[in-house]
């Protein structure tokens, strides 16, 4: 029983591990590609509120790249089957937290972008696109 249990613990570390690696590997080749087309900005900044995956403060934007587990993707979004109780609970809060980090910069005029991980994983070129549009709509906004 104990053994079964720490099976189960161990390989959901494992597998949590493995959606965090990708996840980051997603990230990285965004922040490399916009990087290379020449938009400069700051990752993962821990001072700003929810921890966004990309800003450029001077145009007031805020990129956050949604992980389909835990931000519950409606496609892909799944529940372990253990600790289920726990995982529902979880999640709904990842959830609702999502929705206030969106009203926190939509209240302040900034500029955000949510873009789910499956949009990267499904065609990358477009997601990049998708997201250079949106800091270049941000910075003529700004500009004018
Ligand atoms: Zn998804």
């Amino acid at each position: 029983m104990t053994a079964g249990r720490l099976q189960t613990t161990d390989q959901r570390r494992r597998n949590m591990a493995a959606i965090r690696a990708t996840h980051s590997k997603l990230e990285d080749r965004i922040t490399r590609g916009i990087w290379v087309k020449g938009y400069r900005f700051r990752k993962n900044v821990k001072g700003l509120y929810g921890k966004p995956d990309i800003v450029i403060q001077k145009y007031r934007v805020v990129i956050f790249i949604d992980s389909c587990f835990w931000h519950a993707c409606p496609i892909h979004g799944n529940i372990p089957k253990n600790n289920q109780e726990f995982w529902i609970n979880k999640l709904e809060r990842n959830k609702q937290r999502d929705e206030e980090v969106t009203k926190h910069y939509q209240n302040r005029n900034w500029n955000i972008l949510r873009i789910w991980e499956h949009e990267v994983s499904r065609d990358f070129a477009a997601a990049l696109e998708r997201i250079m549009n949106f800091i270049d709509t941000a910075k003529s906004n700004r500009s004018r």
